[in-house]
């Protein structure tokens, strides 16, 4: 195998065998291939990269499916519309898949989130790998749209929460999120007002995740607080979704 000298012809002529390349330079096909068969097969990996591979593989993934949903969702199309007139345009890049600490996010409530909005850089984390399915990813990317159309619109101060409050009880109203099918696979069985009752949990576990939120009992008193006013703000939709 490392007689092969007619190949990769742009790699540095220093090292004939198709090593680890200590140039800097891209790793060669050869090199390429032999890692996939290695992880692969598991044989010549530590556990580590093997869960590298897996984690790039869903970043891949969800890159992927966050690309089909900006062109044909209507939900998200819709959301974008409204923020580019608003005067938010949000390239691409701005919503992204990373790596995120997923046993935290496994071991925390069953409501946890798959991704988060970070205003300073006006930007989506999508978890790679935390998505049961596309339609999970969507509403996933729609709360955090209606978050940044908050943003946007209205100049959210997310230390004050009852604005917090606010864009947590519109995000998860008119994302999806709270579908009733979701909150089956949650583990939550309760018929009555599902809806509401999903919105407002939810909003309460964000908020109490908020650092200048002291306890649980303030977030439920400050979601309770705004609750009638930011209920039924349903901008941009003229209804819930
Ligand atoms: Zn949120």
């Amino acid at each position: 195998m490392s007689n092969d000298s007619s190949a990769s012809p742009s790699s540095s002529s220093s090292s004939p065998a198709p090593s680890n390349s200590d140039s800097g330079s891209t790793p060669s096909a050869f090199e390429r291939w032999r890692r996939k068969v290695m992880l692969v097969t598991g044989l010549g990996v530590t556990h580590e990269e093997r869960m590298q591979d897996l984690q790039q593989l869903q970043i891949r993934r969800c890159e992927q499916t966050k690309k089909e949903l900006m062109d044909t969702s209507p939900l998200v199309i819709f959301l974008l519309r409204h923020l580019r007139l608003s005067g938010c345009q949000v390239p691409e890049s701005n919503i992204y898949c990373g790596a995120c600490d997923t046993q935290a996010l496994l071991r925390g409530h069953p409501g946890a989130h798959a991704g988060g909005y970070i205003p300073e850089i006006q930007s989506i984390k999508l978890c790679g790998g935390m998505f049961f399915s596309k339609q999970h990813q969507e509403s996933t990317i729609a709360h955090e749209l209606i978050h940044m159309y908050d943003q946007c619109k209205f100049k959210v101060d997310w230390s004050n929460l009852r604005h917090h409050a606010c864009s947590e009880i519109r995000a998860n109203n008119l994302s999806g999120d709270c579908r009733y099918t979701r909150e089956l696979r949650r583990g939550f069985f309760s018929f009555s007002k599902q809806h509401q009752v999903c919105v407002r949990r939810r909003a309460i576990e964000s908020v109490s995740n908020n650092p200048v939120c002291p306890d649980r009992a303030t977030a439920e008193r400050v979601v309770n607080e705004v609750w009638d006013s930011c209920f039924s703000d349903t901008r941009p939709f003229d209804e819930v979704y």
